[in-house]
């Protein structure tokens, strides 16, 4: 679903876009600062295929992510992706959680 946010078919706060990126504040914040970095293509539906398939692009979405944190907080932050529906995955489209300000310690989650 998140080719909608691509194709401007559904609104999102989107704060980053490159060919192959896109970037976007999380709908349901979690953080003071909650963004999502989604590769456009939505060929990949979690981390380990977006690795084997396209190890470039995942470098590219890990790299924005840092650059979104320094832009958006203090370059501290959290990266997560979620891979499979029983940690919380939702969306299978692959994409990057960047948390970031004051995070709860007691758990390495969000949720
Ligand atoms: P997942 O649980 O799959 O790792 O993460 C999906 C994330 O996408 C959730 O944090 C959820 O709040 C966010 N999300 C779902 N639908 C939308 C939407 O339409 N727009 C935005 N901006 N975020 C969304």
């Amino acid at each position: 679903m998140f080719e909608l946010i691509v194709a401007r078919e559904i609104p999102a706060d989107i704060v980053f876009e490159n060919d192959r990126i896109i970037a976007f504040k999380d709908i349901a914040p979690k953080a003071p600062v909650h963004l999502l970095v989604v590769p456009k293509t939505a060929e990949y539906s979690n981390v380990a295929e977006l690795a084997e398939g396209d190890p470039l692009l995942l470098a590219e979405i890990v790299t924005t992510a840092g650059d979104l944190a320094a832009e958006h907080s203090n370059g501290e932050y959290r990266l997560i992706f979620n891979s499979g529906a029983t940690v919380g995955q939702t969306v299978f489209h692959v994409h990057a959680h960047v948390l970031s300000g004051s995070l709860d310690e007691s758990s390495l989650g969000f949720q």
